[in-house]
């Protein structure tokens, strides 16, 4: 691995971005680019590797997608054959692919690329239909982007750039043979993007069997935020645990409060005792299906239910604007 210095620039104007995906930038109201924003494009669109450590809420999905955006509507397309997409972004979990592919969709909004997502524990037919269809950016986890390839309703034969993003929760999440799996599958001549938070033994060897002579950028979570947030322990015994956290939730008048639980039947356990006591709760977690889950955090953004409880691996990565309150139940 190698490190590169990169220029850093304060306008989107002056990063090199096609005019429509300024426009959509412009739209999506950002005036500045975030730091990890004003490193990674111009890395990105000098066709480089990339190794970067970020967090989410850095803007680092914005980070990669603008520049892949403009990369692909910069290339004269050669193959516009069915389910064969020319930009693999990986991710853990379904959420993550979901929020990534929303936000290849808002600054895309006015190239003529196509993008879609695939996920497990949802329906695999409407999958395999949309990849029957042309395809320039493919959102993906892991499992079930390698049971589509099994079926041979994806090719990866015509990858020009892949995203491993949040690559730390993926190996934590014991993706890795499905991470060499899914490589093997890849064309050699291709631009690889690495994003991770953090660095261990594991996602320096994936980095550097992957990465060919990467620019290095790591950012903080902007300090700004972390300022901005009061943080209070309550000690308290196991069973006092609940009447204080709705006592708190009363008393307070919280609309809208995110629960860390260690297990899935904590989370479980805790959503009853609090609709006992009349706040409106739901959990997230891996036994969830997909479909209620989406609806959990739905209705959770939308402000209809109060409480929105979920283990961490479930919870990693969700973006909620403004979450006025989040409780680590289990510390
Ligand atoms: P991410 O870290 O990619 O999950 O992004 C975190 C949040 O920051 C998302 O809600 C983005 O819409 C928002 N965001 C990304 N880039 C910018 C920017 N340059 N200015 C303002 N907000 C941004």
């Amino acid at each position: 691995m190698s490190s590169e210095v990169i220029n850093t620039s304060t306008n989107f104007n002056d990063l090199g971005l096609a005019e429509p995906i300024l426009r959509a930038i412009n739209d999506a109201g950002y005036t500045t680019p975030t730091p990890i924003q004003a490193k990674a494009i111009p890395q990105v669109l000098s066709g480089g590797d990339l190794l970067a450590g970020a967090q989410t809420g850095t803007g680092k999905t914005a980070g990669f997608t603008l520049p892949i955006l403009h990369i692909l509507s910069q290339k004269p397309v050669t193959d516009l054959s069915k389910g064969r997409p020319r930009c693999l972004m990986l991710t853990p979990t379904r959420e993550l692919a979901a929020q990534i592919e929303e936000s290849v969709k808002t600054y895309g909004k006015y190239l003529p690329l196509t993008s879609t997502v695939i996920f497990g524990g949802v329906n695999i037919n409407p999958q395999i239909s949309r990849l029957r269809k042309p395809l320039d950016i493919l959102v993906a986890t892991p499992g079930r982007l390698l049971d589509l390839m099994s079926q041979n309703c994806v090719s990866l034969a015509n990858i020009e750039i892949l995203v491993l993003d949040e690559a730390d929760r993926m190996l934590d999440m014991g993706f890795l043979r499905d991470i060499k799996k899914i490589l093997a599958a890849l064309p050699k001549q291709r631009q690889n993007l690495l994003f991770s938070a953090t660095f261990s033994t594991e996602i320096k060897a994936l980095a550097d069997g992957l990465l060919n002579s990467p620019a290095l950028i790591e950012v903080a979570r902007s300090n700004s935020t972390n300022e901005a947030i009061a943080q209070l322990i309550h000690p308290v015994d196991r069973n006092q645990k609940h009447p204080l956290l709705a006592h708190l939730i009363k008393s307070n008048q919280w609309q809208q409060v995110l629960v860390f639980t260690r297990t899935k039947h904590g989370a479980n356990k805790l959503v009853t005792q609090l609709e006992k006591d009349g706040i409106t709760a739901m959990a997230i977690h891996g036994n969830k299906s997909q479909s209620a889950r989406t609806k959990a955090l739905a209705e959770f953004k939308d402000g209809k239910i109060t409480v929105l409880v979920a283990t961490d691996i479930a919870a990693r990565g969700i973006d909620i604007d403004q979450l006025p309150h989040v409780v680590n139940y289990d510390l």
